[in-house]
């Protein structure tokens, strides 16, 4: 497709997310069933759940915009999830692995951070304020899995890892 306005190139980052959260839901059962902590596999199902009803949630503001939702792959994130599971394949210390699965995950959620505040910023300016009251709540949903991986691996996860 041509890209000639910024409502057209607020399209592609919405299909490029929709196809990142796509292939993120397909790939978590896979850094959950690698999690050891209690504390963290919580996060991390409750982050699941999330992202569950984030990919309907993108399929609601494609709707607002009256467009049919349509992914396209997120190269990014596959290298990310790539990265993650080759992290994951490797023989460690239960406590490590914990600590680098934060790692990982923390760098997907950067990853969306950024993209849902482009699309945020977007929406505000063409006026789309229906999807953007969604994609501001997606964008929150973010920032607190980040700030509460952040709090899991500094207060219990990094200690664990370096003392077991
Ligand atoms: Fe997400
Ligand atoms: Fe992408
Ligand atoms: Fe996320």
């Amino acid at each position: 497709m041509e890209l000639r306005t910024l409502n057209d190139l607020f399209m592609h980052q919405l299909r490029d997310l929709y196809g990142a959260e796509q292939q993120l839901l397909k790939a978590m059962p896979k850094m959950q069933a690698k999690i050891t902590s209690e504390e963290l596999k919580q996060a991390f199902t409750q982050h699941m759940a999330e992202t569950q009803n984030q990919v309907k949630r993108l399929e609601q503001v494609f709707q607002s915009l009256g467009v049919e939702p349509e992914a396209e792959k997120c190269k990014a994130m596959e290298g990310l999830l790539k990265e993650a599971e080759d992290f994951m394949s490797q023989d460690m210390d239960k406590p490590v692995m914990d600590a680098g699965l934060i790692a990982s995950a923390q760098r997907v959620e950067h990853y969306e951070i950024a993209g849902y505040g482009t699309v945020c910023t977007y929406a505000k300016y063409l006026g789309h304020t229906q999807a953007l009251n969604l994609l501001k709540e997606t964008l929150n949903e973010e920032k607190t899995t980040d700030e509460k991986l952040s709090m899991i691996a500094e207060t219990s996860i990094n200690m664990k890892a370096e003392n077991h």
